[in-house]
């Protein structure tokens, strides 16, 4: 497939244009067969609009497979020629974009390892001025929004127009169900923060393994996000990195046969006039709920006084384990969840420590 530059560019861009833009290829590109039988069977599944395959790879510890180098970046040129999906690849540094660059990789992305350092998102930065090329940036491993909006703002302070975000979760200490904590309010938070800007979500490197991937990918759809990063691999089992979470292309196309594609907004009048119906319910209950609020917190603050008064420690354990416990039992015949309700609780209880705080010490 020929392709000139100008026509390879608005591929490109229709691409990054594409609702849900939908992302695939393997964790790191291994072998020229591997990234070509890859690229061909996504490219079969009609479904996918571009390749991703890493070439650099920052791993945690020495010793584990880091990326095949520039060499593979000929076979992500092959595999564009035959497949006419544009190319993606993660950069982390002037000298990888350069070469990136140089292979015609179509978008580049920053990973969560580097976005949460300012000085290789600033090489990055400086080799991409004067150039006209979409970058994805991921959130940093550890879940600091402004971390990864300082990422963003580098970029396209270096003349980067088409910028868009990653979710991939963030890292915790110990095992859970997650490799890494969606933490969804904070992509939630990034959308809000950003409202003009595209928010993919990477369901592959939240879940790290394979059962919980749908119903992951799901969630972001539901979330409204744009699109989807998943990793794929012909040999999964075998891949060199990331094994235990990538899926086959074919897998891949089922997938999202499986998942409910929602709209964030429907035309239909009705709907509309239920919708609307619903959300005012919502927003009475929501002021509600803040005057309470409130009010209990005059209560708290004249408790504060009063304990003032006859010096008494703000924090009394007996009491606050009462009313949690409580609040959980209440909590079940209510249909809340405890975790909620335990978040809820602290939330409040946090706000009246704090108030009380500054009574005692005015
Ligand atoms: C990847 O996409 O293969 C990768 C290394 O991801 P992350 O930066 O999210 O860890
Ligand atoms: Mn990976």
């Amino acid at each position: 497939m020929e392709t000139t530059q100008e026509s390879q560019q608005s591929i490109v861009k229709a691409a990054w244009n594409k609702r849900p833009l939908i992302i695939s290829g393997p964790c790191s590109a291994e072998t020229e067969e591997q990234v070509l039988a890859t690229a061909q069977r996504l490219a079969n599944t009609g479904k996918v609009d571009m390749l991703r395959a890493g070439i650099w790879k920052p791993r945690t510890k020495p010793g584990m497979f880091e990326g095949i180098g520039a060499k593979g970046l000929p076979w992500l040129q092959q595999a564009k020629k035959l497949t006419g999906l544009p190319t993606t690849v993660e950069v982390a540094t002037g000298k990888q974009v350069e070469d990136a660059l140089t292979f015609d990789v179509d978008v580049l992305w920053v990973g969560a390892r580097t976005t949460v350092n300012p000085f290789s998102v600033q090489e990055v930065a400086d080799a991409l001025r004067g150039v006209d090329v979409p970058v994805l940036i991921k959130n940093p491993i550890n879940p600091d929004l402004e971390l990864w909006q300082g990422a963003v703002e580098r970029v396209a302070r270096a003349g980067i127009k088409d910028i868009g975000l990653i979710h991939r979760g963030f890292s915790s200490y110990g095992n859970t169900e997650f490799r890494n904590a969606p933490m969804w309010h904070l992509a939630i938070e990034m959308k809000r923060r950003m409202p003009g800007t595209p928010i993919i979500n990477d369901p592959s490197h939240i879940c790290g393994r394979r059962d919980i991937l749908l119903a992951t990918a799901q969630k972001a759809i539901d979330l409204d996000f744009d699109g989807l990063m998943i990793e794929s691999h012909i040999d999964p089992d075998n891949a060199w990195s990331d094994a235990k979470q990538q899926i086959t292309p074919e897998r891949l196309a089922e997938m999202l046969d499986e998942i409910v594609w929602r709209r964030e907004d429907v035309s239909s009048e009705t709907f509309h006039i239920a919708l609307d119906k619903l959300r005012e319910q919502i927003n009475h209950i929501d002021d509600e709920l803040m005057q309470l609020i409130s009010q209990r917190m005059h209560i708290a603050e004249k408790i504060g006084t009063y304990k003032k008064n006859n010096n008494v420690t703000i924090l009394q354990a007996n009491r606050w384990n009462e009313i949690l416990d409580k609040a959980v039992k209440k909590a079940d015949k209510l249909s809340l969840s405890e975790e909620f309700v335990t978040r809820y609780m602290d939330a409040i209880h946090m706000e009246s420590i704090n108030r009380q705080n500054k009574i005692m010490n005015d």
